[in-house]
C-alpha cells in the first residue's frame, strides 16, 4: 500500500489559523471573555497568551544569529563587492518606490471615497506621538559603535552593516580565512534547521495567537469605524494583488499566482505575529527554499526589507491621514499630501517592523504636516487587526522585491520557483536520519578510542 503523503506545514498552519479565528470570535461573540472569568484568566490570557508569546519569542531568538550567518555567507557567495553594491542599490530603489506607490494608492482611494467626512469627533481621543528622527542620525546610526550592543538590541541596520563588513573582510583575507568560511556556512545551515524546528510548532502557535487576538477584538469598534477599516483593507488588497503582482510580473516575468501560493504560509506568520522582524526567519526560508532566490541576494534583501520596506504600513498611513484630516476638517491640499508621501517613505527607513510601530511613524508624519497627533487616538482601537493585515502585505513586498532583484542579477533558480512542491515542509523534515546517527556514533567512538 502506498504510504500516505504527510500533511504539509502550510495546510496545518491554515487549519490552525481557521480554528483560531473561529474559536476566538466565538469567545468574543458569546461574551465569554469578560474580565475575571475562567476563560479570560486561564484560557485567553493564560494558555493562548503563553503559547503565542513563547512562539514569537522563539522566532525573535532566531533572527539575529540567522541574519548574521546568512548575510556573511551571502556576501562570500556573491564574492564581488560591485555585485553586492548592485543588489543593495536595486533593492533600496525598489523598496522606496513600492512604499511611495503604496501610500499613493492609500491616499487616492481614501480621497476618492471621501472617508472621514462627517465623522463625529471623539473629544476623548488621545495619542502621544514621537518626533521624526533626523535623517542625519538615521545615517550615523547605521554604524554600530559596539556590535555586541547592536546584536543585543536587534538593531537590524547595524547588524546588516557589520555582517557585510565581515563578509568583505573575509574575502579580502582570502584562502587563509577558509576555516572561518566553513564555520559560518555550517552555522547558517544549523540556524536554518532551527527555523524548521520552530516552524514545526507553528500550527498550534498560530491557533493560540489568532484565538487570543480575535477574542479580544472590539467588534463594536470595528463597526463604528467600518468606513476606515474597509477602505484600508481594500487598499491593501489592491496593492498586494494588483500593484505588487503587476510589478513582479513586469520586472521578473515570474508567475504572480505561484508567488502568492508560496507566500501564503509566510503571510499567515506575519498576520499572527504582527511583526515583519519576527517573521524574518520564515520569509528568508520561503524566499530561498520555495521561491528559489539565492541566499546571496535573500540574506540581504529580506532583513533589509523587514526594516525599511513597509508597503502595508504606508497604505495605512495614507488612508489614516485622509481619514483624520477629513474628520478634523483640515484640507491638506496636493502639496500637503506630497509631503505626507515623502515623510512616510523617510519615516519607514530606520523603523523596525515590530507590532504597532506604524502608528508611531504616523505620528511623526502628522507632526511634520501639522495634523493633530491626538487624532490617531480615533483609530487606535481598531489598529490591532489592521496591524496584522498590513504586516502580511509588508512581508509580501519584501519577498517580491527579493525575487525581482534576484532575477535581474541571475540569482533566481527558476526550477525551484516554478516547482509547486519545492521546499514544502513536512514532518519528515524533522527526522534525524539513521545515517546521520550512525555517522555521529562513529565520531564519538573515535574520540573515545583516542
Ligand atoms: N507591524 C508592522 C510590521 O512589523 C509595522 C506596523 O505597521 O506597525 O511590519
Amino acid at each position: 500500500m502506498a504510504k500516505k503523503k504527510p500533511m504539509s506545514l502550510t495546510v496545518k498552519v491554515l487549519i490552525g489559523m481557521a480554528l483560531g479565528i473561529i474559536v476566538g470570535l466565538g469567545i468574543n461573540l458569546l461574551g465569554l471573555n469578560g474580565s475575571g472569568t475562567f476563560i479570560n484568566e486561564y484560557i485567553v490570557n493564560g494558555l493562548f497568551l503563553i503559547i503565542g508569546k513563547m512562539f514569537v519569542t522563539a522566532l525573535k531568538m532566531l533572527v539575529v544569529p540567522l541574519v548574521i550567518f546568512s548575510l556573511i555567507t551571502g556576501v562570500i557567495g556573491i564574492g564581488d563587492i560591485r555585485a553586492l553594491g548592485k543588489v543593495g542599490g536595486k533593492s533600496f530603489a525598489l523598496y522606496m518606490l513600492t512604499t511611495a506607490i503604496a501610500i499613493t494608492v492609500g491616499i487616492t482611494l481614501a480621497v476618492s471615497l471621501g472617508i472621514g467626512e462627517g465623522v463625529h469627533m471623539n473629544s476623548a481621543a488621545t495619542f502621544t506621538g514621537k518626533e521624526a528622527p533626523a535623517l542625519s542620525s538615521v545615517l550615523i546610526n547605521i554604524i554600530p559603535s559596539n556590535f555586541i550592543n547592536a546584536m543585543a538590541q536587534g538593531n537590524m541596520l547595524q547588524i546588516i552593516f557589520f555582517s557585510i563588513l565581515i563578509g568583505i573582510s573575509i574575502l579580502m583575507v582570502g584562502k587563509k580565512a577558509l576555516p572561518v568560511v566553513e564555520l559560518i556556512e555550517i552555522g547558517n545551515e544549523i540556524m536554518m534547521k532551527m527555523v524548521t524546528i520552530v516552524m514545526a510548532v507553528a500550527p498550534y502557535a498560530v491557533f493560540a495567537l489568532l484565538a487570543k487576538a480575535m477574542a479580544n477584538l472590539g467588534l463594536g469598534l470595528l463597526a463604528d469605524l467600518a468606513g476606515y477599516v474597509l477602505v484600508l483593507i481594500g487598499a491593501l488588497a489592491i496593492h498586494l494583488f494588483v500593484v505588487l503582482m503587476s510589478i513582479l510580473k513586469l520586472l521578473s516575468g515570474k508567475s504572480p499566482l505561484m508567488f502568492l501560493k508560496k507566500m501564503r504560509e509566510t503571510q499567515i506568520f506575519a498576520f499572527s505575529t504582527s511583526s515583519s522582524n519576527a517573521t524574518i526567519p520564515v520569509t528568508l526560508r520561503t524566499v530561498t527554499e520555495r521561491l528559489g532566490v539565492d541566499n546571496s541576494v535573500a540574506s540581504f534583501t529580506i532583513p533589509f526589507g523587514a526594516t525599511i520596506n513597509m508597503d502595508g504600513t504606508a497604505i495605512m498611513q495614507g488612508v489614516a491621514t485622509v481619514f483624520i484630516a477629513n474628520a478634523y476638517g483640515v484640507d491638506l491640499g496636493t502639496a500637503g499630501y506630497l509631503t505626507v508621501i515623502l515623510m512616510s517613505v523617510l519615516a519607514s527607513i530606520g523603523t523596525a517592523g515590530v507590532p504597532g510601530v506604524g502608528l508611531i511613524m504616523l505620528s511623526m508624519v502628522f507632526t511634520q504636516v501639522g495634523l493633530p497627533v491626538e487624532g490617531i487616538g480615533l483609530i487606535l482601537g481598531v489598529d490591532r487587526l489592521l496591524d496584522m493585515t498590513r504586516t502580511a502585505v509588508n512581508v509580501s513586498g519584501d519577498a517580491a522585491v527579493s525575487v525581482i532583484v534576484a532575477k535581474s542579477e541571475k540569482k533566481l533558480d527558476e526550477t525551484i520557483y516554478d516547482d509547486p512542491n519545492a521546499g514544502v515542509l513536512t514532518d519528515d523534515d524533522l527526522d534525524i536520519s539513521e545515517k546521520v546517527e550512525e555517522e555521529l556514533a562513529e565520531v564519538v567512538h573515535q574520540v573515545h578510542e583516542k
